[in-house]
């Protein structure tokens, strides 16, 4: 088995649809800034399993730059990141990914979340979410931050 972990933040920005966890927020007032459509729990997410794998990271796998992910949302690179994982010889267990920030609250919308990204992986996907007290960046609202880990196994 291996295990890995994903970290990612994205700042709140005017103007932005809010995509957080493959849903979208229609009643956010902000959306989060970024390349792609910003979606921190899914690059978190990208992040565990390409670390779990040994595939190194968003950046170095994607590009985070490169002009064709323009606007890509979070919910294809993680198909595209399972595939990886399963061509490098493995079989995705379970990812589990923490919501970290003020808003959205994600547990109001925990099953329909973990249903689109466990779609996206083909594998269970648990959501939760927390805040910091209103301390630190989140906290004080500028962005919202993800941790995730993946457990695989050999296939
Ligand atoms: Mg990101």
């Amino acid at each position: 088995m291996r295990t890995g972990i994903g970290t990612d933040v994205h700042r709140l920005v005017d103007g932005r649809p809010l995509w957080v966890a493959g849903l979208l927020w229609p009643d956010a007032p902000r959306g989060l800034d970024g390349h792609s459509d910003g979606d921190c729990a899914a690059h978190a997410m990208v992040d565990a399993l390409l670390s779990a794998a040994g595939l190194g990271d968003i950046g170095s796998v994607f590009g985070v730059d490169d002009p064709r992910r323009s606007g890509a949302s979070g919910v294809e690179f993680l198909d595209e990141t399972a595939n990886r994982v399963r061509a490098a010889g493995f079989e995705i267990a379970n990812v589990a990914v923490q919501v970290i920030g003020n808003q959205p609250r994600v547990g109001s919308r925990r099953d329909e979340a973990q249903q689109v990204l466990g779609q996206a992986i083909g594998a269970p996907v648990s959501v939760s979410g927390t805040t910091t007290d209103g301390l630190g960046l989140t906290g004080r609202g500028e962005g919202v931050a993800a941790i995730a880990t993946a457990l695989l196994t050999l296939a």
